[in-house]
């Protein structure tokens, strides 16, 4: 048995694939005078091989997105073509006896570094051309194969050192019964959409370098402890079906729940909407009963793709998943990317601690015309439901006063064009930095309305990197601190009447719902996969038994006795799900 973390529920079992890991392997040997030759013929079959593949991608691409996104790949083309760029690599095998793929690999690096330093957006896109098409080569130097993840024809168990956001986008819930990755904790990006998918999640698989497991073997990863056996004997594959057939059964009886009120047995009503980052989890969450969507993580709409998505295509997705929304309103919240979210074509810097460097609101205020553009998207689709923008990792006032200029002017333009929008979009911030709950009564002075984001806020408030695995014991969502601050935030909201909502992970966790009922926070926006476990909570809890454990809770002094608490809550008041 593995340990790890627990990254989504559930338990899942069949065979392994193994995803092969990106890191290239150069040599470091010179070479002998007489292999320049062949170093050289090496190099020009590698690059007759990367045209080829971009000429087919360029073919594909164009028959399916049109000619105009596709000329991205006439750009490649050239660099292979370009003078300056072959005489940097040939100039580096010719002169330092370097072999081809360490050439092709220093010259990009030349390259990168130097467009990088310029002050021009276009030769800061050229450089992430040659970084694209200089990889391509790289990998037919290396005769690296092409990683593709096999046929959606048999479902796997996914096994990867590190799994990225948009590696996950992309695959298809239906065929991956699970996921194991050696790095990343509870809050990693791509734990929060597994969960938000259904797809059981084992992370941070203690003291692992290598990946224990190899394609092909079985696997049982139990998402609920943090625990993977490989190639397990018969007595224990009996024991984990059941269980697994147990959880299947379960979320049927919740099932029936999707259609009913979210309403306590006092009648206390709370409005359950769902964190969607993409239209695939948005009806995930209309099947598990979503009131609305309290957070679209609308990054997700700028990964995976060439370049920044344009305001027509960011207009056509938002409008699509408000129309779906039908009537409940949704929430967009603008680019939030940096920490563990990485865009291909906007190289960010290496930082220290990414966590607490170039994000979010910053990079937006930083890159105007960029987020003018997706608040021009958002503004479109308020046309067609009730749309509220909400803008991340705020921690000042200045920093919403210039967001705002940003938006009256995209409103502006918007007026000049006769086109309409919804005057009277409300504007709200994420509170998941510790400074915006100190100052959160001048915040709300600001805003229509507050959203707890307490993925984040934990991280920041307790000093526990989120994707840490190593200090993951050390993450904890009930601790003291971290209740004063969802009191502090709730009261300065209260005060000043404006909404507030909580839509980080903590927002799904059943064993919370006495603490949003004492500080009379109604509004929860979760993960679609958590939405019917807190609807069965709220339907077996008396709000008045609710709130007088959590008051006792906020004056405890330790998390573990907190969350004790709280269980036993649950354990009096269970109707049991069997
Ligand atoms: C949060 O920080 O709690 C949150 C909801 O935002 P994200 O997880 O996308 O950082
Ligand atoms: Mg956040």
């Amino acid at each position: 048995m593995i340990q790890g973390i627990s990254g989504a529920a559930g338990v899942a079992i069949g065979k392994a694939f193994v995803l092969p890991s990106w890191e290239w392997d150069l040599p470091d040997q010179k070479m002998d005078v007489v292999d320049l030759a062949k170093e050289f013929e090496r190099l020009y079959e590698g690059i007759r091989t990367s045209r080829n593949e971009i000429e087919t991608i360029k073919q594909e691409f164009n028959e399916v997105v049109g000619p105009e996104e596709s000329s991205i790949f006439d750009a490649h083309l050239a660099i292979l073509e370009d003078p300056v760029f072959m005489s940097e690599i040939q100039g580096i095998i010719e002169r330092q006896y370097k072999a081809a793929e360490v050439a092709v690999k220093e010259a990009i690096d030349h390259f990168v570094t130097m467009f990088d330093l310029l002050d021009d957006e276009y030769m800061k896109e050229r450089a992430l051309d040659i970084k694209d098409v200089g990889n391509r080569l790289l990998k037919h130097l290396l005769g690296a194969p092409e990683i593709t993840l096999p046929s959606d024809t048999q479902p796997y168990i996914l096994v990867a050192k590190e799994l990225s956001p948009s590696q996950l986008a992309h695959l298809n819930p239906n065929y991956v019964l699970g996921i194991v990755t050696l790095i990343g904790g509870k809050t990693s990006h791509s734990a929060i959409m597994a969960r938000a998918l259904g797809i059981p999640m084992v992370s941070g698989l203690e003291n692992s370098v290598n990946l224990p497991v190899q394609t092909g073997d079985t696997l049982i990863i139990n998402g609920d402890e943090g625990t993977v056996y490989v190639n397990p004997s018969e007595k224990m594959m009996e024991k984990y079906k059941r269980i697994r057939n147990q959880q299947q059964r379960k979320k049927e009886q919740l099932q029936v729940l999707a259609k009913v009120d979210a309403v306590t047995k006092d009648g206390i009503i709370m409005n359950l909407a769902a964190n969607i980052s993409s239209t695939k989890e948005l009806e995930m969450a209309l099947r598990h009963g979503a009131k609305g969507v309290g957070l679209f993580r609308t990054e997700f709409l700028y990964m995976d793709r060439p370049t920044f998505p344009s305001i027509e295509e960011q207009y056509e997705v938002y409008r699509h998943v408000v129309e779906r929304a039908g009537g409940y309103s949704v929430v967009i919240r603008t680019l939030d990317i940096g920490g563990d979210k990485q865009l291909d074509y906007l190289p960010l810097a290496e930082e220290e601690n990414p966590f607490l460097g170039y994000r979010a609101i910053r990079i937006s205020l930083d890159l105007k015309d960029l987020f003018k553009a997706q608040l021009t998207a958002i503004l479109r689709a308020s046309v067609h439901g009730k749309v509220k923008i909400m803008y991340p990792m705020i921690s000042s006032i200045d920093e919403i006063r210039e967001a705002n200029q940003v938006l009256r002017e995209a409103m502006k333009d918007l007026d000049q064009q006769g086109i309409a929008y919804d005057k009277d979009i409300q504007i709200g911030i994420m509170i998941e930095v510790p400074a915006a709950v100190v100052i959160a009564d001048l915040l709300a002075a600001e805003v229509d309305f507050f959203s707890i984001g307490t993925n984040d806020l934990v991280q920041y408030v307790l000093a526990v990197d989120r994707m840490n695995e190593q200090i993951a014991h050390l993450y904890h969502p009930f601790h003291p601190s971290i209740l004063r601050m969802l009191k502090m935030t709730a009261d300065a909201a209260h005060t000043a009447g404006i909404d507030i909502s909580v839509c980080g992970e903590l927002a799904g966790d059943e064993r919370a719902v006495p603490i949003w009922l004492e500080l009379g926070i109604h509004n929860l926006s979760m993960s679609p996969q958590s939405l019917l476990r807190v609807k069965h909570r709220l339907l077996n809890t008396c709000a008045e038994d609710a709130k007088a454990v959590a008051k006792s809770c906020i004056a405890m002094s330790k998390s573990h006795d907190i969350e004790a608490k709280l269980e036993e809550f649950i354990e009096e008041n269970a109707e049991r799900l069997n």
